[in-house]
């Protein structure tokens, strides 16, 4: 396995787009895996192949629209209702896709190992993670045993936004240089409308007070630790 090597799981959204640039500083050669799951917006793949280009990465694309039709969910389904808030009964929204990212990241360990890539990068955030119980880190490292286990391989896993909260994710994005670029180029929106986005979806709001609020924390002075390399 190749050590200067890494591959990113990529949507082409603020989170993962931060990643690819993570991975850019810490890694010499990048490769970004984009999943088509079923999302009803395609225009965030092509959102992400243009993010990639323009970073310089080996940018890839792979079909596995299963995955969104295995369970109702509101990310795939045209005709569902997207819950705005967390459901007052408990558990998930109806945003999430169970599976997806075991899926995701099972399918792009296999890729890797394909291209001797042993390290991967996901933009899974424990902190901010919408009730997602595949953003948690002990899901991440029951996979990463998993994945070395069946493969017999020495995946590593990073997740370099696993305890930053959303604006944490934006100072990242900042001392990268990439503040503006994620702003304007990426696609977080669950309407799928780029950059700023549709203002009202649970995912805008996330993005949206996030950076508003780093934007207040830099504007009053506030000194961030080193969010690329601490
Ligand atoms: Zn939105």
């Amino acid at each position: 396995m190749n050590r200067d090597k890494v591959l990113v799981v990529f949507s082409g959204g603020q989170d993962s787009t931060t990643c690819l640039y993570w991975a850019k500083r810490h890694f010499k050669e990048v490769w970004a895996l984009t999943f088509i799951y079923g999302q009803k917006h395609v225009a965030e793949v092509a959102c992400a192949e243009r993010i990639a280009l323009q970073a310089g990465v080996h940018w890839d694309k792979m079909d596995i629209s299963f995955v969104g039709s295995l369970a109702r969910n509101s990310l795939t389904d045209t005709t569902m209702k997207m819950d705005e808030m967390q459901p007052a009964a408990g558990g998930p929204p109806n945003t999430f896709v169970p599976g997806r990212n075991l899926f995701f990241i099972s399918i792009a360990a296999v890729y890797a190992r394909e291209r001797s890539i042993s390290h991967l990068v996901t933009g899974v955030s424990e902190t901010d993670y919408s009730g997602y119980p595949d953003c948690r880190d002990a899901f991440i490292k029951s996979l990463n045993v998993s994945l070395n286990l069946s493969m017999d391989e020495q995946f590593v896993l990073h997740t370099p936004l696993m305890w930053l909260d959303k604006c944490e994710t934006w100072a990242l994005a900042d001392q990268l240089g990439v503040f503006d670029l994620v702003r304007r180029e990426t696609m977080t929106c669950y309407n799928a409308i780029q950059g700023d986005g549709c203002g009202h979806c649970p995912s805008c709001k996330l993005r949206r007070e996030g950076m508003e609020r780093y934007l207040k924390e830099k504007a009053e002075g506030k000194e961030f630790k080193d969010l690329i390399y601490g």
